[in-house]
């Protein structure tokens, strides 16, 4: 792990002054490393029954379907507003300054099945808050777990996402 850590790269001051942008582009790059990541997410889901990943716009959808692809089950997407095509739910929620919302095809799930939501990273807690949402009050699902590559402890974004269970591979 301390090996996956040190190929993601600190990018000072973007986008924007003051945020320190944890870029995984290195370890996207890096045969090893990708496939370290999705072997690690395997072999904790794959005794979990899980029928579909939700990855989140855009980064969370590179883990999403090859996690999806490993375990032989199927990927949801959560976007913008705006992106997808057919009817969506959609949940707005609050950022520093103004509004966001994030959304997800009606049909996204059935009843009853096992879900999985991973990004990359966990920062404030806010995005995905909105995205457990939007996957609770709309589905009768069981979400099993939320997952992230990176956790950046010293924002808790944990603290926004209630009792739901959070696995974090890496913590900064
Ligand atoms: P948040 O809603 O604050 O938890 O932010 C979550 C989203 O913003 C994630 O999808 C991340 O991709 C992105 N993000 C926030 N902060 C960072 C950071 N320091 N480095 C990289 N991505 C970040």
């Amino acid at each position: 792990m301390e090996a996956l850590k040190s190929i993601i790269r600190d990018v000072p001051d973007f986008p924007k002054e003051g945020i320190i942008f944890k870029d995984i582009t290195p370890m996207l790059s890096d045969p090893r490393s990708f496939q370290t990541v999705i072997d690690t997410l395997k072999e904790r889901y794959k005794d979990k029954k899980v029928d579909r990943v939700v990855g989140v716009e855009a980064r969370g959808f590179i883990f999403a379907s090859a996690l999806a692809y490993a375990l032989g089950a199927g990927t949801v997407l959560v976007r913008k507003p705006g992106k997808l095509p057919y009817k969506t739910y959609q949940k707005t929620y609050s950022l520093e300054y103004g509004e966001d919302a994030v959304e997800i095809h009606q049909d996204a799930f059935e009843n009853g099945q096992r879900v999985v939501i991973i990004d990359d990273v966990l920062a404030t807690g806010g995005t995905l808050a909105a995205c457990a949402d939007l996957v609770q009050n709309n589905f009768q699902v069981d979400l099993i777990e939320v997952a992230f590559l990176i956790e950046l402890d010293f924002l808790n974004g944990r603290g926004k996402l209630g009792d739901l269970p959070i696995y974090s591979m890496m913590h900064f």
